[in-house]
């Protein structure tokens, strides 16, 4: 049995049994800081995000989950920037010492992370209202990073995956929903479990101009694309991808869901045309489907039309903090 913070470390974080070592880690947990080798030709790619329950996450989610998401948030950020995740640091905050519910969080955690060959190398515990922020470490060759800010005009628009499950099973968890249970099965786990579409960033390397993830809603993470890339966008909803889950509700519920409901963790980036045949490769490639929505233009607004080319009212902006 853990009995303190250092036991607690020890057993569920550097000697966990999926933990993994990197020949790049030249001293891991245990010390007052981890030593990395850096790859020489490399950018370091440094990305920090924090969970906190009832806000991240609802509060009666299972810690194996929170574990897992916990640190695919932040290999989302990797992925949209085209990054090789390599190395993970965690500052984990809870309200007591549960070593069940320590127990589960870090195997979601590992779980994820042994999934890409990822090694924990150091983090801060302490007692207070649970929250959870983790750090990954990744590279990228120069020049070949994803920014927000390289979309050129005439460029197709793409997302990867569906869009508004996320948003759909938060909902359901405070409204009583018609769904099938597989259907709410499927979008918990869209919820809980996102995919970080990291080989995805990395084969888009050379072939985007631009890439986010989508964690605040589709039109509000496009929005970042076009203010920093200086113009503009015409998007479709009818060619917004839906999961079989949101093609049964009412469709301006689900378009809604799908451009400002936060948490799909979807890649939304953008290519010349020229490109149209490669992105079809890589999406056969990576397993990941791949659907244009839309194109860049030049006027710097994000025009959304629907079916019958007229403007589609947005209820909500996306997801904000303040
Ligand atoms: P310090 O007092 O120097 O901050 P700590 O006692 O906080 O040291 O941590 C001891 C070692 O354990 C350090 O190597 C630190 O990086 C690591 N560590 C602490 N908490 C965690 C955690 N939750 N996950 C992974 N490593 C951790
Ligand atoms: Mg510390």
């Amino acid at each position: 049995m853990a009995t303190n913070e250092f036991a607690i470390i020890n057993h569920y974080f550097e000697k966990h049994k999926m933990a993994t070592k990197r020949p790049d880690v030249f001293l891991g947990i245990g010390d007052d800081c981890a030593l990395l080798k850096p790859p020489t030709k490399q950018l370091l790619a440094v990305s920090t995000d924090s969970l906190l329950a009832g806000v991240h996450f609802p509060a009666d989610t299972s810690p194996h989950a929170i574990g897992y998401k916990s640190l695919a948030v932040s290999l989302s950020d990797m992925a949209a920037m085209g990054a090789e995740p390599a190395w993970v640091l965690l500052s984990l905050t809870m309200p007591d010492l549960d070593e069940a519910w320590l127990s589960e969080f870090s195997a979601g955690l590992f779980q994820l992370a042994h999934q890409y060959n990822l090694q924990l190398v150091g983090g801060d515990t302490s007692r207070g209202p649970l929250s959870i922020t983790i750090q990954v470490i990744g590279f990228t060759p120069p020049g070949l990073a994803l920014t927000r800010s390289g979309a050129k005009l005439g460029d197709d628009i793409y997302v990867s995956g569906n869009l508004g499950d996320a948003g759909l099973a938060l909902q359901m968890h405070n409204n009583k929903t018609s769904l099938s249970l597989s259907d709410q099965e499927q979008i918990q786990q869209h919820l809980d479990y996102p995919t970080a579409r990291v080989n995805l960033g990395i084969a888009l390397r050379n072939i985007a101009s631009a890439a986010i993830d989508i964690s605040d809603g589709l039109a509000a993470d496009l929005a970042h694309i076009l203010k920093q890339s200086n113009l503009g966008a015409t998007i479709y909803v009818d060619q917004i991808p839906l999961s079989s889950a949101l093609q049964t509700i009412e469709k301006n519920t689900a378009w809604q869901l799908a451009l400002s409901a936060g948490d799909d963790y979807e890649l939304c980036f953008t290519a010349p045309p020229a490109k149209a045949t490669q992105i079809k490769e890589i999406a056969t490639q990576t397993g990941c489907s791949l659907h244009k929505i839309g194109s860049i233009i030049a006027e710097p607004v994000l025009n959304i039309l629907d079916i019958n080319g007229a403007k589609f009212i947005l209820e909500h902006k996306g997801y904000m903090h303040f």
